[in-house]
């Protein structure tokens, strides 16, 4: 959510190395797939290869890699020396799911490695993990295999790193004895608040999401096993009429999608997100009203789950629904967007009228 001034802004201080923007921004470096901090000696990329972002965390989930230089990761003054070496050792394994546990073996005390993370980074050491991990298996999605041999090639040694953390995602891509499988493929695109990952085959959508959102990790293995299928990159007809309608939704010129989509879940599920699919462009309702309009009313907390279980933002509109006291309640992408959503909307309806 980085606005075109701010973006101008951002290079500036980026070129001048100016201090007073320290933990304002990120800056990701396409060519390099490296990100650094606004004051790094390194040479300034060209405006066309920068790519900015407010927190460690989303250059860590576009799969960006830490600088080694201006260590993006740690205070300008003060290098942690545990930080670092959290920090080394998820860069040696970023592929492997690091767990509470693992503090243990590296003879690190689980919560003042959680109370220096947060502090610096405002994430905890396995939300760390988890974003790098992510951002690797993204990376394929993103831009192909051409980037990840070009950054092998920067001398990045941990190459197995950058293929495990796909496969143990996506699942491994089948071998010629299998070949037959139909495969389902993933797609990345960009959006005003940021990127989105979509999972679909031939025939529909399974899976369209905010590529931070909470638990996104595991709605991709669960849908990966019901399918028996491994996630490859690549587009089908679904997926890019997906993009096309997306991207006019942005723009705020279309309300209503056509995009055909799985809606895999219990009867119960289904029923609420068909339910949410007919609350109109640019209007809320509470929990409640929702669960009243499926002739459940005393079942708001039950559809506030099935509200969370859904895979398919914005076209499943679960945005819409906010807490009867006007609050916004919880969403998956995160409250920002929900509010940015939820505006955009009404914004929209507006200028119409
Ligand atoms: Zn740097």
């Amino acid at each position: 959510m980085i606005s075109e001034v701010e973006k101008k802004d951002f290079y500036q201080a980026l070129i001048h190395k100016d201090p007073c923007y320290e933990g304002i921004f990120y800056v990701g470096v396409r060519s390099t797939g490296i990100f650094c901090r606004p004051t790094c000696s390194a040479r300034k990329p060209k405006v066309e290869n920068c790519e900015f972002f407010k927190t460690a965390e989303e250059a860590l989930l576009a799969s960006y890699r830490p600088c080694l230089r201006c260590r993006p990761l740690s205070h300008p003054n003060l290098v942690s020396p545990l930080v670092q070496l959290l920090v080394n050792a998820v860069e040696k394994e970023p592929e492997k799911h690091w767990r509470e546990a693992d503090f243990d073996q590296l003879a690190v005390d689980a919560s003042t490695a959680r109370r220096h993370f947060k502090k610096r980074f405002g994430m905890t050491f396995v939300q760390y993990a988890r974003a790098r991990r992510m951002g690797l298996a993204f990376q394929k999605i993103r831009s192909g295999d051409l980037v990840i041999n070009a950054q092998l090639d920067c001398g990045y040694e941990s190459s197995s790193g950058f293929r495990d953390a796909f496969s143990k995602i996506m699942g491994a891509p089948p071998t010629k004895k299998n070949a037959q499988l139909t495969l389902v493929r993933a797609h990345w695109f960009d959006t005003k608040i940021g990127p989105m990952l979509a999972i679909g085959d031939e025939k529909a959508i399974h899976l369209l999401e905010f590529s931070g959102r909470r638990g996104l990790e595991s709605e991709i293995k669960e849908l990966r096993h019901k399918l028996h299928s491994a996630i490859v990159p690549g587009i089908t007809e679904p997926i890019q009429l997906l993009a096309r309608e997306i991207q006019l939704y942005f723009e705020g010129t279309l309300r209503e999608f056509t995009t055909p989509l799985y809606m895999s879940g219990t009867p119960f599920q289904q029923e609420v997100w068909k339910g949410l699919q007919s609350i109109p462009y640019g209007e809320t309702r509470s929990y409640k009203e929702q669960a009243c309009s499926l002739q459940k009313p005393l079942a708001h907390r039950a559809v506030a789950n099935a509200n969370g279980r859904n895979k398919i933002a914005i076209i499943i509109p679960c945005h819409r629904v906010v807490r009867s006291n006007g609050d916004l309640g919880g969403y998956g992408g995160g409250i920002n967007r929900k509010q940015w959503l939820i505006d955009h909307e009404k914004n929209n309806i507006l200028e119409e009228r």
